[in-house]
This record gives C-alpha cells, sequence and structure tokens, in this order.
C-alpha cells in the first residue's frame, strides 16, 4: 500500500473566495438569485379578465431567478457535491447500488418511448404496452409468479399494493375484521412494519435466531387465527438467506395467512432461486436495484409487485390484456374483485424501458451469473475483512451483502458513526449503518457485481487501514472526520429535531 501522508487542516488554508481549488462554494437559490431576472423571455401578459373566482395571486410570487448560465453553473455546482454510482464504489447495503448500463439510458431516449403521453390513445401506444408485456412475462417467469402490478413507483409502494391485495383477499373471505395482525421479523427494513400499519394491521414481531435468520418454530409460535400476512425478506436484511422459507411459507398458508416477501435483495437470486417456489405470495421487485435503472437522485423508482395465482384476481388496475392481436390496458376495476388503482396511470414508462433493456442485455443466463457475482463480491469482502471487524452471526457465508457489528470498535473511542464519516475523507460513501437493527452498531456492505477486483481490493485496504487506525489508538482520523468534504460534521440530531424546511431572509 501507499504511504498515507498525514493531513494537517493547517495545511489547508483559508481562501478569499471560499473555495478549494476547483471545488466551489455555493450558496443557495435564494442567497444569490434577483426577484427581477429570468433566464427566459416571456412577453408581457395580455390585460384580461381573470376567471379564477377571486383566487389569483394578488401580489408577485417572489421566486428569486438567475439567468440562464448563471443557473446551468448553480446546478451542475451543486451537483459535483452529489457522490454517485457513477463517481464510485456505493456499497450501502440493502439498497443494491449497480451500475446503470448505458445501454438503457439509449433505449428510453428512443423517440417512441420517450415521447408518448399516458393519454394518448392505446391504438397508438401498442409498442408501449408490448414492452411492458415483455417485462412482466420476465418479472413474472424470473420469480414464478401469476400476476403482476406494474404500477407502484417504489418498493414501499409496491408493498403497500402487495399488502393491499392481501387484505382485499381476506375481506372476500369474510375475515377482514378478524385478521388484522401481520407477523414482521426483527430484522426487517422499517417499510414493512409502516406499511402494515398504513393499512390499519398491528404488528407483531418475530425474533431472530442466533444466527441471524427466522425459524419456522418461532413463526409458527407467533401465527393465530387473527394473522393475516407474514412480511419477511429474502435473502434477509443480514444478508442470509432465511434456510426455513419453505416451511414458514406452509406454516402461514396451514394458519390461512398470506406470505409477503419484500423482494429488495432479489440481487442475490434472481434467475438461481425462484420466490414463488417458496411459497410466496406478493413481492414488490426494485427496478432500481436489481434491475439497474437509476436509483436515488438519479430517476424514479419503480417497484412492480409480483402475485400468486390465490392473489391474481385482487391485482390492481391498470393492467394488460391481449384482445386478438392488440394489446389494451384494462382501466377499470367494476365487476372484479381488483382492490382499485395504485397511481393515475401506469407506471415509470422510463424505467420499464430501462430495466427490459438490462434483461434483453443480459439473457437469463447473464441475469444469474450477475446474481452469482454479486455473491461472490460480497463473500470476497467478507473473507478480506473478517479478522479484522467482526461478523457478527460467526463465520458463515453471507449472499450479497456482508453485514458487520461493531464489537471490534470497543474500547477504541471510535463508533460506526465516525468510521463511516472517515471512509468519507478516502472518497468513499459509507455502507448502510444502524440498519439491521438486530445488530449493534451495524455496518451493512453490498458491493455488487458491477465492482471490478482492482476497485474491491482498493475498497479493502482502505478498510483496513481505518481499521488498523482505529486498533492504534488515531482516534482524530475519526471523531474530527470528515475533514476533507466541503461540509464537516452537522449537527444530524439537531436538523432532526428542530429541521428547518423554509427559507427566511436573515
Ligand atoms: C430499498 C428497500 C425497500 C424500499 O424500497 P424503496 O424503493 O426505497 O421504497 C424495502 N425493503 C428493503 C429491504 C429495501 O432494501
Amino acid at each position: 500500500m501507499l504511504d498515507r501522508p498525514a493531513i494537517n487542516p493547517e495545511e489547508t488554508p483559508e481562501t478569499f473566495t471560499g473555495n478549494r481549488g476547483l471545488d466551489q462554494e455555493e450558496p443557495l437559490l435564494f442567497e444569490i438569485g434577483r426577484l427581477e431576472t429570468t433566464g427566459v423571455d416571456v412577453d408581457e401578459a395580455p390585460d384580461v379578465a381573470p376567471r379564477l373566482g377571486g383566487l389569483e395571486r394578488k401580489g408577485p410570487i417572489g421566486l428569486p431567478g438567475l439567468s440562464e448560465p448563471e443557473t446551468m453553473r448553480h446546478y451542475v455546482r451543486l451537483s459535483r457535491r452529489n457522490y454517485s454510482i457513477d463517481a464510485g464504489l456505493y456499497p450501502l447495503g440493502s439498497c443494491t447500488m449497480k451500475h446503470n448500463p448505458r445501454l438503457n439510458e439509449k433505449m428510453a431516449r428512443l423517440d417512441g418511448f420517450a415521447d408518448i403521453h399516458p393519454l394518448q390513445p392505446v391504438s397508438t401506444a401498442q409498442g408501449a404496452l408490448a414492452l411492458m408485456e415483455e417485462l412482466a412475462h420476465w418479472l413474472m417467469t424470473l420469480t414464478n409468479t401469476h400476476a403482476i402490478a406494474l404500477s407502484p413507483k417504489a418498493g414501499a409502494h409496491g408493498e403497500l399494493c402487495g399488502m393491499m391485495a392481501i387484505k382485499s383477499a381476506i375481506a372476500a373471505r369474510g375475515e377482514g375484521a378478524s385478521r388484522n395482525v401481520v407477523l414482521i421479523p426483527q430484522s426487517a427494513h422499517g417499510t414493512n412494519p409502516a406499511t402494515a400499519a398504513l393499512l390499519g394491521f398491528s404488528v407483531r414481531v418475530v425474533p431472530a435466531a442466533a444466527d441471524g435468520t427466522v425459524r419456522a418454530e418461532a413463526v409458527r409460535t407467533a401465527l393465530g387465527p387473527d394473522v393475516a400476512a407474514i412480511m419477511l425478506t429474502n435473502p434477509n436484511t443480514c444478508g442470509l438467506f432465511e434456510r426455513e422459507i419453505v416451511e414458514i411459507a406452509e406454516a402461514a398458508h396451514e394458519a390461512g395467512a398470506y406470505f409477503y416477501c419484500d423482494g429488495a435483495n432479489f440481487n442475490a437470486i434472481a434467475g438461481v432461486a425462484r420466490p414463488g417456489d417458496f411459497g410466496v405470495d406478493a413481492m414488490h421487485i426494485n427496478l432500481h436495484k436489481t434491475f439497474s435503472t437509476p436509483h436515488g437522485g438519479g430517476g424514479p423508482g419503480a417497484g412492480p409487485v409480483v402475485l400468486s395465482e390465490r392473489l391474481a384476481p385482487f391485482a390492481p388496475v391498470p393492467f394488460i390484456r391481449r384482445a386478438g392481436d392488440r394489446l389494451e390496458l384494462v382501466e377499470h376495476a367494476e365487476g372484479t374483485q381488483s382492490f382499485g388503482r395504485m397511481t393515475a396511470f401506469h407506471g415509470q414508462m422510463g424505467m420499464f424501458v430501462r430495466a427490459l433493456a438490462y434483461l434483453l442485455a443480459h439473457g437469463a443466463d447473464g441475469v444469474a451469473q450477475a446474481s452469482k457475482d454479486a455473491v461472490l463480491s460480497a463473500n470476497y469482502v467478507r473473507a478480506a475483512l473478517r479478522d479484522v471487524m467482526t461478523p457478527p452471526f460467526g463465520d458463515q457465508l453471507c449472499m450479497h451483502e456482508v453485514l458487520f457489528d461493531d464489537a471490534w470498535l470497543k474500547g477504541t473511542g471510535v463508533s460506526t458513526l465516525d468510521f463511516a464519516k472517515a471512509m468519507i475523507d478516502e472518497g468513499y460513501h459509507p455502507m448502510t449503518m444502524y440498519f439491521p437493527l438486530v445488530v449493534h452498531g451495524a455496518m451493512l456492505i453490498e458491493p455488487t457485481e458491477s465492482e471490478s477486483k482492482a476497485a474491491l481490493d482498493l475498497f479493502i485496504a482502505t478498510l483496513r487501514d481505518l481499521a488498523r487506525s482505529a486498533q492504534e489508538g488515531d482516534t482524530q482520523r475519526f471523531t474530527q472526520a470528515p475533514r476533507l468534504a466541503p461540509r464537516r460534521r452537522v449537527d444530524e440530531t439537531l436538523a432532526a429535531r428542530k429541521p428547518v424546511l423554509r427559507w427566511r431572509a436573515a
């Protein structure tokens, strides 16, 4: 490894402009914008009598404006502060920050896909419907399920959709009043209990076993005639495969409950195992995770939900139906058991194009290869760090993400948060921290299949160097971090407790 030169804050001088090298300071739009300025020329509005029933604006709106070049610079400078998967490794566990192939972007920009409008006649959008049908076919085949709702616009939205289908199915059985509990393992993502609560269910927590997985026995104990569903993630958020998943599904079904699977971690098993074979009744698929569509800042999410045969009749509208050689979009739920509609239109068309481009470029064998490589990458990182960091559940193989706790930091004066901040100084976006909650000071690393061995080796060497510093008592490297980021530590507690959501002139 290279010798790391010591950083002396005294040697990074203040500058007149506040800029550092070519890294420019950027004020808020409200601070630099001018009320009388605009980047576009618009004609003076003609003098017409308003027809807004007296609700028209009485004064100027007061939004600051900039010229076009000033606007460009403002947003380009801000965008340079944005860490992205295009800039570097982004090891955010459970979020699958993988490369977004540029072929996807090229396909999404084809006029026929980019310029269609959700209100144009279906007869003029047959190609788009065919694309959606093809994507639906891929997703149902990969999961071995019977129906799909493409419209949900994020993973959490997909959870809501799947659980609404379950709620409708239970109501159709006449058990709407009596089945009002959802079982959720301790290690679940926060969106799972939030979804259940939003739909009026109460949550019963299933404890995890000492090895980080859920036991069928624990599920059986928690099941009862009041249980509507279990929501389980597989692989779970500890990065481990739930080995008793089939038994858990059978137990839930025997007790009259449905099995909702959180599919956010599908990247570990896509093309290798089919959730339908585990007994899953509903599962959301994050196109912005497993299927490489932009994620976070870069684009809207898309969370299609696949449904088992038992839940298929309750799928939301709209859905695609074949009528002879035409495709039609079924828009109305009347006369069916469909629970209704999740969104105004049919979902995130641009993301459907990107996800299908990814699938067609990879093929079924390529999807399986990507999953296997993702698991290999995570285990490579695990094997390279297990002697310095502590895996909470012993030395077992992981799936697509590797979890460490903070036991190895004990007595060093360095916390998981400090460690993450020091990673920023080294040019890495930190891993997922303090999640899952079942593990103390959790650090969840998901390298994904798109990193080269060289990139993983540098990442590993960096973490080992940081670990050595922590062990040797160089606490400053952590507690003072980040030293090199545009902002040092912000008061996160104050920001959460007293968020300032409106700009006011000083
Ligand atoms: C990402 C994720 C979700 C939610 O997906 P969003 O698209 O962010 O709403 C749910 N569960 C798990 C395990 C996740 O990783």
